[in-house]
């Protein structure tokens, strides 16, 4: 297999390698109040992966040595019995290292580094992204350098401090975070792993598509094949990579024969950061300041913007909207109900959920991705909770 980068806009390749992040071309009409253009997209030529495995640019022996992915696929028998959806499926990435599904986009920069002998990885982060190359780094021996809002939830930034990366605190929004980490990292030609500009951040992401689909089929009854294609998945939405990064997941396995339709796929987005879900509607993205209690999905623009768009559109997706109450609603009834406590963010996505059932088959495979853990941010629970912290 030959890896390469393709810019999904004019079609332009690029080998994959260090110093590489966006496409020249489409990348010189970048506006400063818009998504990232030139976002590449990581493909291959030449051959397929075994059954079984999962086609990533770089090889398996320069993986850090800790357990990312493989992540639970719960069946909730309570849930499911009490919303009458009996293929109701929760994808648990809480149980990550670091307690969010981050850890696969920085396990994958990880690999790169490692491969190339890069001692230093700098990145822009809400809070999850951080704390997450923070502690791939520490496994992998990486010196890890983080921009992050003095805004972001305190188990988040403790953990960077923890896993021993050095933490910059912005006095202002993450889109502020990312700009300065972007001039750190330009100018001293340190890696960066900020989300989206660095095209491996949503290939990484697209693992979980495959463990899915494997689980789902060794679920179903032995003639059936070794993967099969949910019905639906609902993924919380910010920036938009790791929604891409799941939909690129599902057009691999159907590149591969390895299953045979793509599953619908729907962008959960907080009432007060829904670039995504507007511009679906729209076509068009406007900035418009964020404001949710959802944190790792609050974001004025979403970097990934376009390329999340494309894909969306390419496949039908589809978006739904809720509500901070409902997320906390939403966060609280998964709790009790399934045993799961999750942030607010991947709430949004069951809400999210919660809000489209009606519009779904009672026995479509639906599967909630549950992207970061409820002990993240205990004081956007507490409220939840009506505990005074
Ligand atoms: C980052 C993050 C998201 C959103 O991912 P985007 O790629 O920004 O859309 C959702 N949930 C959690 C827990 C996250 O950390």
């Amino acid at each position: 297999m030959q890896w390469l980068y393709r810019c999904p806009a004019c079609g332009r390749t690029y080998p994959i390698e260090p110093g590489r992040y966006l496409c020249d071309h489409c990348a010189k009409e970048q506006r400063p109040d818009e998504p990232l253009r030139g976002v590449l997209e990581c493909t291959w030529e030449g051959g397929n992966p075994e059954p079984g495995s999962v086609p990533l640019p770089v090889e398996e022996r320069f993986f850090p040595p800790i357990p990312v992915g493989q992540t639970p696929l719960w069946a909730p028998e309570r849930l499911r019995a009490e919303l009458s959806m009996p293929n109701l499926w929760l994808k648990d990435d809480t149980c990550n290292p670091s307690g969010s599904y981050k850890d696969r986009a920085s396990w994958l920069v990880a690999a790169f580094a490692r491969k190339f002998g890069i001692k230093e990885i700098v990145l822009a982060s809400t809070g999850n992204a951080a704390s997450s190359m923070a502690c791939i780094g520490a496994a992998a021996g990486i010196k890890i350098k983080v921009y992050v809002p003095k805004s972001a939830p305190i188990a988040k930034r403790v953990q960077i401090l923890q896993y021993g990366a050095e933490l910059i605190e912005v006095d202002g929004t993450y889109d502020l975070a990312f700009d300065q980490s972007l001039a750190y990292s330009n100018a001293t030609g340190m890696l960066s792993r900020n989300t989206a500009y660095n095209p491996l951040t949503i290939e990484g992401k697209k693992t979980a598509s495959f463990e899915i689909a494997r689980d789902l089929a060794a679920g179903a009854s032995r003639s059936a094949p070794r993967y099969l294609a949910p019905d639906h998945v609902f993924v919380p939405t910010g920036d938009g990579v790791i929604i891409a990064g799941v939909i690129r997941g599902f057009e691999d396995l159907v590149r591969l024969g390895w299953i045979d339709k793509m599953p619908t796929i729907w962008a959960a987005q907080a009432e007060g950061s829904s670039a995504i879900a507007r511009a679906l509607a729209t076509g068009r993205f406007e900035a418009v300041p964020s404001n949710t209690i959802a944190d790792s999905i609050s974001v004025d623009i979403p970097r990934n913007g376009y390329f999340a768009l494309d894909k969306l559109r390419r496949h039908s997706g589809r978006a739904v909207v809720v509500s901070d109450a409902e997320i906390l609603e939403a966060q609280r009834y998964l709790s009790r109900a399934s045993g799961l406590f999750a942030e607010p963010s991947s709430a949004c996505a069951f809400a999210g959920f919660l809000k489209a059932r009606a519009e779904l088959d009672p026995n479509a495979q639906v599967v909630v991705m549950l992207t970061g853990s409820g002990l993240k941010d205990i004081k956007s629970a507490a409220l939840g909770v009506g505990l005074k912290i």
